[in-house]
């Protein structure tokens, strides 16, 4: 799960998006302040013990961002670009994907800065072991599920939901999610996001009569969501022309074997020195003319300076923020379709949800049920947004907002705000 370098802008982006949404809808001023402002921060120092003995402090932070639908849902970061701001950013976000797949969470999101990198096993687990006990209090399957970000892996959460256990003297599996399979994680967790990726793009190739059976793909970022995604483009007869990671971009006009790619990556750690495709640059792969432009690397790949040179008729976002509000604009004057983030990579806390429901029912799923029920969550929830996007005249990205906004509002009036 680990990406490079992050900017600490995208709050701004998702309030812009907010805002157009918010205005579609009506909303009364008193709930927009309302949902404009994060219920909980709580910011920690994490007293650290290096494996050398030294003593150092890093700060810790969770942002519980909405409850109305449910407890908070979002993921731990460990990187140095972690901050405040960040954080609350990633929990305001949190609560519209998981509003806009009809998930009963509400929104979340934590984080250490720190650098993973430079850390070695022990010195992460005691990291994240400190991290839990801060936060004992105020996270827990009704109060607040946490789960693996940038930077954190299926074992960091393992430590987590041991700490919380044992903090709390009972097996509490359904504290986080994004486990290992044999302490109560889902079959399925790590294909959902690049799985969900691929099944609202077809529906949306569907509308716009693209046949699948030899749609030109391209693909940035060639990690957990970029290969699965790849992978099953594939699979629906899709031709794959080119794909990239941090080393560099490959391009085959005739498609590239993603198998033997994916093989490539896992051996290596990454594609560098990958041969079965003339090597591109970075910023060429996203102007490749396509039919399908899936971003999952990295957030503002797609900027005021490269949108009128993109050639895809269809943008997907694997990625959390990959377009600028600047791109997105562009993209819409000149008739390229896209789907949003919270949209297209929600497959993955989809079955996030579906781990916590396992794990409180301590009954779990064949792989089949798990991919079954996430292509009910994602077909229904993307056609829901795709004809209001018609019956309203407005893009995808606003569409998604509106339904996530009028479902959280909804909720809330039917609780009553109590103030
Ligand atoms: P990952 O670390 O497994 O893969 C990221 C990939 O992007 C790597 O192949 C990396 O080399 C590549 N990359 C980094 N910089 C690049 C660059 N400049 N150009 C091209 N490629 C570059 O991460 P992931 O889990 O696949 O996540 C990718 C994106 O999807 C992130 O934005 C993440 O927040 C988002 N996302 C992931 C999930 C999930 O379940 N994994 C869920 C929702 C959203």
């Amino acid at each position: 799960m680990m990406t490079a370098a992050r900017e600490v802008s995208v709050f701004g982006d998702g309030i812009t998006y907010f805002n157009e949404a918010a205005a579609l809808l009506d909303l009364n001023p008193g709930m927009k302040r309302l949902l404009t402002k994060p219920s909980r921060q709580i910011i920690f120092s994490i007293p650290f013990q290096r494996d050398t003995g030294e003593l150092e402090v890093f700060t810790g932070y969770r942002v519980q961002y909405n409850f109305a639908r449910g407890p908070a849902k979002g993921g731990i970061r460990f990187h140095p670009g972690v901050t405040l701001d960040e954080v609350t950013a990633l929990a305001f976000w949190m609560t519209w994907k998981c509003a806009v797949v009809d998930l009963p969470f509400g929104g979340g999101k934590g984080g250490v800065t720190c650098d993973p990198g430079t850390l070695s096993l022990g010195e992460l687990e005691r990291i994240t072991r400190r991290y839990a006990a801060e936060l004992v209090e105020v996270v827990g399957p009704d109060k607040d599920v946490p789960a693996p970000d940038v930077g954190t892996t299926p074992q960091i959460m393992a430590w987590f939901m041991d700490t919380y256990s044992m903090h709390v003297r009972q097996h509490v599996p359904g504290v986080v999610t994004g486990k290992p399979l044999e302490i109560g994680g889902s079959r399925g967790r790590v294909e959902a996001t690049g799985r969900g990726v691929s099944l609202v793009a077809l529906a949306q190739m569907r509308r716009m009569g693209i046949e699948p059976k030899g749609a030109r793909v391209v693909v940035q970022g060639f990690g957990n969501v970029g290969s699965v995604a790849a992978k099953m483009f594939v699979d629906a007869g899709c031709t794959v022309v080119a794909i990239s990671d941090v080393t560099g971009a490959y391009h085959n006009d005739r498609g590239l074997d993603i198998a033997g790619a994916t093989a490539y990556a896992q051996e290596h750690h990454s594609l560098d020195g990958y041969r079965g495709g003339e090597r591109i640059t970075n910023e060429a792969l996203l102007e490749l003319p396509c039919d399908v432009l899936v971003p999952a690397a990295l957030e503002k790949v797609l900027h005021a300076a490269n949108a009128s040179r993109v050639q895809a008729k269809l943008i997907v976002e694997g990625a959390n923020g990959p377009t600028t509000p600047e791109a997105d604009h562009i993209f819409n004057q000149r008739g390229i379709v896209v789907i949003p983030d919270i949209v297209a990579n929600a497959g993955g806390v989809t079955v996030s949800y579906f781990e916590w429901a396992q794990d409180r029912a301590g009954y779990f799923w064949k792989e089949s049920e798990v991919n079954e029920r996430l292509a009910d969550v994602m077909n229904e929830n993307f056609t829901k947004v795709s004809d209001l996007a018609q019956l309203r005249n407005v893009p995808l990205r606003t569409a998604a907002y509106m339904v996530a906004i009028d479902r959280v509002v909804t909720s809330m009036n039917t609780r009553g705000v109590y103030a």
